[in-house]
C-alpha cells in the first residue's frame, strides 16, 4: 500500500514515491513503473499541444489539467508535470533548487525523475538537455539545445494589484496594466526605489507581463533575447506559459528609476567569483556575515579550475 504523503515540513518522501511505484496496479491497467515518464500518453500530449501554445503567445498563460502527482501541490508539480512530458530517453536532466543541486526537493525530485524515466542525470549544466529549476537560473550560459523549466507558485503577476482572475484575465486581454505600474510608482514615492527582489515583472514580447517566477532580480536579463527556450509550470494553478528563444524581455522600469540588479560588495568565500549572485551565510556564534555562490555546479566548477592551475 501506498504510504500517507507529507509529515512534518513536507519534504519529498523517495520512501513514499518508491512504494507508490511499486505498487501493483490493479487488473488490466498498465503498471507505472512500465509507463515511460509517470503521466498516460494523452495527459502528456495535453501538456505538449498546452506548451505550443504557449510558445506561440511568449507571456501568456495557458490553462492546463494539472494532474496529480505522488508529491503534494506546490513542491514543483507543475515544473515536474512539464519535465515528464517533454522528456525523452535520451534527455539527460539537471535539477537544481534556488541554484544547489543537493537539496531535499532537487536531490528527490531528480530521483524521481530517474526512477520513472530511466534517464541519465547530470550537476553539469552544459551536459543537461532539460533542466528543472526552482528560484534560479544557472549562472552558465544556456544553449539552444537545452531547455529551462521553472517551477512557479504563483503565474499571475497581476495578483498583488488585482485578486479577481476575471478581472485579470481582462487586464491581460486588454492590455491594461496600468494598475501595476501604479503600483511601481507608488513605491517609488514612498521609498525612492522599486522595492520589488524576487518576482519582479516583465514585459514579455511587447505585449504581455509575466510574473518570471521567483528568481532574483540578477537573473531577469538572462532572459532577453536568450538562447534557451524557457518553460514555466504552475502546478497548484494549473498554468503553463514560455518564453520562446530570442524573446524581448524587459523589466518594468520608468526613464528615471531604472531597473537594477542586486549588488554584492564582496565575492564568493569559496571560489572568489564577483559576477555570480551570491547567498548570505550568518555563523551563528559571531554572527559574521559570508557569501557563497548561489549555483553551486557552477561554484565547484570554479574551484577545481583554481585547484588544478594551483597544482604543479
Ligand atoms: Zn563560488
Amino acid at each position: 500500500m501506498a504510504e500517507q504523503q507529507g509529515g512534518a515540513g513536507g519534504t519529498l518522501s523517495s520512501k513514499t514515491l518508491t512504494s507508490y511505484l511499486q505498487e501493483t496496479p490493479p487488473a488490466g491497467r498498465i503498471s507505472t513503473t512500465n509507463r515511460f515518464a509517470f503521466l498516460d500518453e494523452a495527459t502528456k500530449m495535453e501538456i505538449r499541444r498546452k506548451t505550443l501554445k504557449a510558445v506561440a503567445i511568449p507571456g501568456y498563460q495557458v490553462p492546463f489539467g494539472s494532474r496529480e502527482l505522488p508529491i503534494a501541490r506546490g513542491w514543483g508539480t507543475g515544473g515536474i508535470q512539464l519535465t515528464l512530458a517533454l522528456i525523452g530517453p535520451e534527455d539527460i536532466v539537471k535539477v537544481i533548487d534556488q541554484g544547489c543541486d543537493d537539496s531535499v526537493n532537487a536531490v528527490n525530485i531528480r530521483k524521481f525523475i530517474q526512477q520513472v524515466c530511466g534517464v541519465e542525470v547530470t550537476e553539469k549544466t552544459a551536459e543537461a538537455t532539460l533542466i528543472q529549476t526552482r528560484h534560479r537560473v544557472p549562472e552558465e550560459p544556456m544553449g539552444k539545445d537545452q531547455i529551462l523549466v521553472l517551477q512557479v507558485p504563483i503565474p499571475e503577476p497581476l495578483r498583488d494589484v488585482e485578486p479577481s482572475e476575471q478581472e485579470t484575465r481582462r487586464m491581460h486581454g486588454e492590455a491594461d496594466y496600468s494598475s501595476i505600474w501604479l503600483r511601481l510608482y507608488e513605491d517609488i514615492v514612498a521609498y525612492n526605489e522599486i522595492t520589488i527582489g524576487a518576482r519582479y515583472p516583465v514585459l514579455v514580447n511587447r505585449r504581455h507581463i509575466m510574473d518570471p517566477s521567483p528568481i532574483p532580480r540578477w537573473d531577469v536579463p538572462l532572459l532577453h533575447q536568450s538562447e534557451t527556450l524557457y518553460l514555466f509550470g504552475a502546478g497548484r494553478e494549473k498554468r503553463i506559459y514560455a518564453i520562446p528563444p530570442h524573446t524581448e524581455v524587459h523589466p518594468l522600469e520608468f526613464a528615471d528609476h531604472r531597473f537594477r540588479v542586486e549588488r554584492f560588495n564582496q565575492g564568493c568565500m569559496l571560489c572568489g567569483a564577483t559576477d555570480t549572485y551570491l547567498d548570505e551565510i550568518v555563523e551563528g556564534s559571531t554572527a559574521q556575515r559570508f557569501y557563497t555562490c548561489s549555483d553551486t555546479a557552477h561554484c565547484r566548477a570554479r574551484q577545481e579550475q583554481q585547484n588544478k592551475v594551483v597544482a604543479p
